[in-house]
């Protein structure tokens, strides 16, 4: 079945109908990239930055420098020859810690991290954001933000990306001018808020992991409520399809970057709601390919619709399990 799939490497990601999908790896270091290509991807639609800070116990510093960081960002755009690469600046804290010897705070998924933990150490985040802006003199550079929710956030980390540019210039260094910026929406304050990142945004990626996290009130890695991390309830139904119309009416690109853009069983249900960026694990890609090669759009959208109006869970589940057939 595994070389039936690698036959598909090369075949372009249509539906029957002839809508194009755009097909992403996440990865978590630069090395990922010959295997994201090697499963044909178009692209990195998230590169988890945090993987270059994490376990550093033995280096001579915790956090890697400008030029090391900037070395990784380099080598991952190289690698991917000309295709877009997604970085997502630092996403520590909770399950992502950056040492163990951090206090621990009694609810950490809800505490200084991710961009919170960025704006509170600027000369952290600025020194990432240079790095970052480095590479994409090197090819085709995304930024991404994780765990936005304030309109405050947005324009600090907008201001704190022109100031690293300004020392840039000022430096002498070749980037981007026009570099992307996009916010992870994964919490649910952001998907209920979506004018607010359409607005200063270039684009939007659905962090489904902790979207259900916070939506659903469930720890993502503890075991004991793992039964009632559910990606079909349909309060997680309405907040993916409200943040993919919100974007595609703002003229944005709209992915899903969380696994569940990497879960065949979900393929046509994500793509009846409009989603035409998938980012998913490399293992995955050519399986969701097979499944879109497959899909009818026709067909799929009506009746995701009714899905989304549906609030039982066995009738969506079953409903889910019939789409396009
Ligand atoms: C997510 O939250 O869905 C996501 C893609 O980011 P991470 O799993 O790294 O938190
Ligand atoms: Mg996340």
């Amino acid at each position: 079945a595994r070389k039936k799939l690698l036959k598909l490497k090369k075949t372009p990601a249509i539906t029957l109908d002839g809508t194009p999908i755009t097909l992403l790896a996440n990865i978590e270091l630069p090395d990922d990239c010959p295997g994201a290509l090697e499963q044909g991807a178009a692209g990195v639609g998230l590169f988890r930055s945090e993987f270059l800070f994490m376990g550093r116990a033995g280096h001579a510093h915790r956090i890697p420098t400008e030029d090391e960081q900037f070395e990784q960002y380099r080598k991952a755009v190289v690698a991917m020859k000309g295709r877009p690469v997604t970085i997502r600046t630092l996403d520590i804290g909770a399950d992502k810690p950056l040492d163990q010897t951090e206090h621990t705070a009694l609810n950490p998924a809800l505490g200084l991290r991710a961009i919170r933990y960025c704006l509170a150490e600027p000369q952290l985040f600025l020194t990432q954001l240079r790095a970052i802006l480095r590479a994409s003199a090197y090819g085709k550079v995304r930024l991404l933000i994780p765990m936005l929710a304030h309109a405050f956030e947005i324009d600090q980390s907008l201001a704190m990306i022109e100031q690293a540019k300004a020392q840039l210039r000022e430096a002498g260094h070749k980037f981007d001018e026009k570099v992307d910026v996009g916010a992870m929406i994964e919490i649910p304050a952001a998907a209920l808020a979506l004018p607010m990142f359409v607005r200063r945004m270039n684009f939007l990626s659905i962090g489904t992991n902790d979207l259900i996290q916070y939506t659903l009130a469930i720890d993502r890695v503890d075991y004991e409520v793992a039964h009632l991390y559910n990606p079909l309830h349909p309060a997680i139904l309405q907040l993916i399809a409200m943040t993919i119309s919100a974007g595609h009416k703002a003229g944005i690109d709209v992915a899903v970057c969380g696994e569940m853009a990497g879960d065949v069983k979900l393929t046509r249900l994500l793509l009846g709601m409009g989603l035409r960026e998938f980012s998913m694990h490399p293992a995955q890609l050519l399986a969701v390919k097979q499944e879109i090669l497959a899909s009818d759009l026709t067909k799929i959208t009506p009746q995701t619709r009714k899905i989304l109006r549906a609030m039982e869970p066995a009738e969506i589940a079953e409903a889910v399990e019939r789409l396009g057939v």
